[in-house]
């Protein structure tokens, strides 16, 4: 028997209902301009399934940067590694190169789950 992934519409009737029609992140909601999307919480390729636990209400902004999230991890990694062997060898040129692109992940809010000891 094949698994549902997709939501049904009365699926995300009701995970739109759970969460307030609003982001589950930001609290965005029609009423300010946004374009809600219910979202799988684990993937579809992950083997996320169609159930109103794995649903939740995203922004499209939110949507997105969900979807690249991954894309990015590897990247941030790699500069927090190279901040921290500037910091270590005192090159104070590649470090605040760094700096510069850390920042701007915190500034765009993605991957917050990794942390960067400033
Ligand atoms: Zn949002």
């Amino acid at each position: 028997m094949k698994i549902k992934k997709n939501f049904t519409v009365a699926q995300k009737d009701k995970i739109l209902k759970r969460d307030g029609y609003k982001c589950v992140i930001c609290g965005a909601s029609q009423e300010n301009g946004a374009e809600l999307h219910v979202d799988h919480i684990k993937p579809k390729d992950m083997g996320g399934l169609a159930m109103i636990e794995n649903g939740q209400t995203l922004c499209s902004q939110h949507n997105f940067l969900k979807k690249n999230l991954k894309q990015t991890e590897t990247g941030k990694k790699m500069f927090i590694r190279l901040y921290e062997l500037s910091k270590k060898e005192h090159n104070e040129e590649l470090k605040a190169f760094c700096e510069i692109i850390l920042q701007t992940f915190e500034d765009f809010n993605i991957n917050e789950h990794i942390e960067w000891g400033k």
